[in-house]
């Protein structure tokens, strides 16, 4: 069968479809792109804004044009929240929710005999996390490595405890197994992801910590790049980072969620720090590693925010030193509790507060990627992009260097200036191999 796949959403997601794309290939099915013709389309979906679930709708109703007689599996977090609306308004045959995706082969294999598997409930009752293979290389330099599923934080913004379910945990050995896999398999980076990844353990028998999942990974795969994806500040602790410390190959670039500067607004959004915790965070990282990126993601527009609080947040992020910023306007969901809260923001309100506070980013990212400006740094190049290779730094700064046919290399260049659009430019040194 030919299988095309169309993936929303999160590094999780990504790292779902990754594997089940390997299922498949193993079973002797071959991959296609989206907009090509195939026997099954598999919409992974994403729920996480309103926009998200149009986006979701959008692309599952692309498919039966392309081949009215295909079989349509819509799965994810959009159809875990909203199983009936995938059936009928994108007219899926098949609804998965966030759990069992392993047996969505099986599924599209018996689609003739019109198999259906019930989205919604079944995922809350998971206790156990679902282990998935690691995908293998088909052209992509970065793999991802899933080591957690779910998280029971419920911020008052957030559907993801309601769509995933309790946090779920992969067996450390297990993690160890794929990282070395992903190794061997030709990958140069890791990028370890999951919805809560500082969640992880609480679910397993030793409760093994962050750190010493990835210090297990780190040694795992010791030529290769790891990465994570997203943390919560209370995971940085002085604890954390001698325990990770010693490994060279876990990259200088830590993504913590910080949502927002405001101590009022986090306390209405169920983040359980304060801004002065996450700026201890963001301190001890930069101490640890020199010149490291600390990014993180802020919403603008929560209930109840106040023009003054917005400023608040935004001075706040400027004054930790942060090397970038995505900013959302705040998206509400039916079913959480910030849906219901009093004093709702103006959709107008919010887009000119996150135009602004972009603009203002901007200038931050900027002056992250100066401070490069001069240095040697080891570029893994990815792709081409309008006629220059184009990679990344272990500090995840993109840099555009004028020659070709460099996929998958992993070389020095000399960072000789930025561009407006967020790249730098540099020249690759002539001792490289
Ligand atoms: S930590 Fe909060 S924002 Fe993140 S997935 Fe859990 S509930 Fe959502």
């Amino acid at each position: 069968m030919k299988i095309a796949f169309y993936t929303l959403g999160c590094k999780t997601n990504q790292f779902e479809t990754q594997a089940l794309e390997t299922l498949f290939e193993q079973r002797g099915h071959t991959i296609v792109p989206f907009d090509e013709f195939a026997n099954v389309y598999i919409v992974n979906t994403c729920t996480v804004t309103a926009l998200s679930d149009k986006k979701s709708r959008n692309a599952a109703r692309r498919c039966k044009k392309i081949n009215p007689q295909a079989t349509l599996i819509v799965c994810g977090c959009y159809s875990q929240m909203e199983p009936e609306q995938a059936r009928e308004m994108c007219g899926a045959d098949i609804v998965v929710g966030t759990g069992c995706k392993g047996q969505i082969v099986e599924l599209a294999e018996q689609a003739q005999a019109e198999a259906s598997f019930p989205g919604g409930s079944a995922v809350q009752e998971a206790r156990e996390f679902e282990v998935l293979p690691a995908g293998g290389l088909r052209g992509r330099t970065r793999a991802l490595l899933k080591v957690q599923d779910g998280c029971q934080n419920f911020c008052t913004y957030c559907i993801i405890p309601y769509a995933r379910g309790r946090c779920r945990s992969i067996p450390l050995t297990e993690a160890v197994r794929q990282a070395a896999f992903l190794e061997k398999e030709g990958y140069q980076e890791i990028v370890v992801t999951g919805i809560e990844v500082s969640s992880y353990g609480i679910d397993l028998p030793d409760h093994p910590s962050p750190a010493a999942l990835l210090a297990a990974i780190c040694r795992a795969a010791p030529h290769t790049r790891i990465r994570v994806g997203s943390l919560e500040p209370r995971t940085i602790t002085p604890e954390f980072l001698e325990e990770v410390g010693p490994y060279p190959n876990l990259c200088p670039h830590f993504h913590l969620s910080l949502q927002s500067g405001c101590p009022d607004t986090l306390r209405r959004m169920n983040r359980k720090y304060t801004p002065e915790r996450y700026a201890q965070s963001v301190e001890m990282l930069q101490a640890a590693y020199l010149g490291c990126a600390v990014t993180t993601d802020l919403i603008v527009g929560f209930p109840g925010e106040s023009r003054e609080d917005f400023e608040e947040s935004l001075a706040f992020v400027e004054a930790c030193g942060l090397a970038q910023v995505h900013v959302f306007p705040y998206s509400r969901r039916k079913g959480t509790p910030a849906y219901s809260m009093p004093n709702q923001i103006p959709q107008k309100e919010k887009e000119e507060r996150s135009r602004e506070a972009i603009g203002r980013f901007h200038t931050l990212h900027q002056n992250f990627l100066r401070s490069k400006v001069g240095q040697v740094l080891p570029v893994l190049f990815e792709q081409e992009k309008d006629g220059l290779s184009s990679g990344f730094s272990p500090e995840y700064c993109e840099v555009r260097v004028n020659e070709k046919e460099l996929h998958n290399q992993l070389l020095s260049v000399r960072i000789t200036g930025l561009s407006e659009d967020g790249w730098l430019t540099g020249s690759i040194l002539p001792e490289n191999p």
